[in-house]
């Protein structure tokens, strides 16, 4: 109801659709909630095979994806830390010093309660935790995922895995996205430490990095938009504006979406995915550039697109660009089909069963081909819409910050901006979007040339 810009729509009490403030779309709707039920059984085209996809995937994930099932998807901090991969103190940094006390294993030997998951999911990512002091966390909201550990953590300064999973706990009380939430109190604290905000603005509070009772405080402040939590609020990309030129410096966002937890100087093909995405900063329809640099079974999942070969992390070359349209359109499917990315994608599912597991849901005698197809035209679609809606190539930018090295640390490479601008160029060449706009041609090929009429006259 307080329309903060980054609201999530909730579900239960511990998952959240997180990211573009669609909960605040909601709120100015008067929409409250949407409650569905049903007794009919969900018909299957085919039972058969459904079923035995369903046992493949029930007996076989919680083994290829054991690291997501043992540790959640907090595991992964102690796999971007070392590399410098892992956002620190809004983004100036990639490791920080006590990363093992907010990784799986601390987790796990310290507030871990138990594994939770979506409805029969075997692989069990989530997690329920309990902190008894110095606060309270009610296990009901669930544990922190790594993107609400780094962003109300590493991001912020942080080490105190109960103080991060007390801040879980409020952003999923409130509905407000863990990642927005995290990211826009790191900013005010990059401008408090800076001279840009003071005590005057913040009404009295020490907004320092590494200070757990500010970052808490902002929270409930920002869901309740009261005191300096009314102006952060609003996001990163608004409240820069309203302080000033000296501000945009700190502003870590594209296209007004605060940065996800996953660091473009590291994997700079997602650097370039975040910048085209027609949701602003995103990891959800990107790529993970450090898992196809050596072969094993994320670049051997790609082979049946024919991406065969391992690329640098730091490759922007046409055939890493290739891997990003080709996989993003992927995850655009995925995101239609509402499956979930760590069971279909991390876990190892293939290819060839998804297919099989759409064509006996749905009966629809479907190919790889029209599948990616799919996302392809999903992009296409939110493209022509960004484009109506005002948004321009121009728009698809990175912070400054990412094309100079971190000042200290295991990271020692930026982006390149030549560099980076010829793999968006790339980008636009493979999709065909001649100055970032698709042409009508391209829309025919998707069966979408209907959405030419909803481009901008020149
Ligand atoms: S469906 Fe996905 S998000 Fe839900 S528990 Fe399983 S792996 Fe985790």
């Amino acid at each position: 109801e307080n329309l903060v810009r980054f609201a999530s729509v909730m579900n239960d009490l511990d998952a959240a659709a997180g990211r573009t403030g669609m909960g605040a779309v909601m709120g100015s709707k008067k929409l409250k909630a949407i409650a569905v039920r049903g007794k009919q059984r969900v018909s299957i085209a085919d039972p058969a095979v459904f079923k035995e996809i369903a046992r493949w995937i029930a007996d076989n994930t919680p083994i290829t994806n054991k690291g997501m099932h043992d540790f959640g998807t907090a595991r992964v901090v102690a796999a971007l830390d070392p590399a410098g991969g892992l956002p620190t103190r809004n983004f100036q940094l990639g490791s920080i010093e006590g990363a093992n006390k907010i990784d799986g294993q601390a987790m796990l030997d310290t507030i871990f309660v138990k594994r939770r998951a979506c409805f029969a999911c075997p692989v069990q990512c989530k997690r329920e935790v309990k902190v008894d002091k110095p606060y309270v966390v009610d296990p009901q909201y669930g544990g922190p995922e790594y993107e609400t550990i780094a962003a109300l953590g590493s991001d912020c300064g942080i080490t105190d895995l109960p103080a991060i999973a007390k801040g879980n706990e409020l952003c999923n009380a409130y509905g407000l996205d863990t990642i927005s939430c995290g990211a826009t109190i790191a900013f005010a604290m990059e401008c408090f430490e800076n001279g840009l905000l003071s005590t005057k603005d913040t009404g009295g509070i020490e907004l320092r990095f590494g200070s757990t009772e500010a970052m808490l405080q902002m929270v409930e402040q920002i869901a309740l938009r009261q005191g300096f939590g009314n102006t952060l609020a609003e996001g990163v990309a608004r409240v820069a504006k309203k302080i000033g030129p000296a501000a945009e410096e700190y502003a870590m966002h594209i296209k007004g979406q605060e940065l996800p937890m996953h660091e473009p100087r590291l994997k700079q093909g997602l650097g370039v995915g975040y910048a085209i995405s027609p949701t602003g900063a995103d990891h959800c329809q990107n790529i993970h550039d450090t898992v196809y640099t050596s072969i094993g079974p994320m670049l051997e999942m790609v082979y049946p697109i024919g991406i065969l070969e391992p690329m640098a992390a730091n490759d922007l070359s046409p055939a890493k660009i290739r891997l990003l349209k080709y996989y993003s359109e992927f995850m655009h499917f995925l995101n239609c089909a509402v499956c979930c990315y760590f069971v279909m994608a991390l876990s190892f599912v293939g290819f060839e069963r998804i297919t099989q597991l759409v064509k006996a849901v749905t009966g629809w005698d479907t190919s790889l081909f029209e599948l990616l197809k799919v996302g392809e035209r999903a992009v296409n679609m939110a493209r022509v819409f960004n484009l109506r809606e005002g948004f321009t190539a121009k728009d698809d930018t990175m912070p400054e910050r990412f094309f100079a090295p971190q000042p200290s640390g295991p990271l020692k490479v930026a982006l390149d901006p030549r560099a980076f601008e010829e793999g968006k160029e790339t980008y636009y060449e493979m999709m065909g979007w001649p100055n970032g706009v698709p042409t009508p041609g391209r829309l025919g090929e998707l069966g979408i040339e209907w959405a030419a009429s909803q481009l901008p006259s020149k």
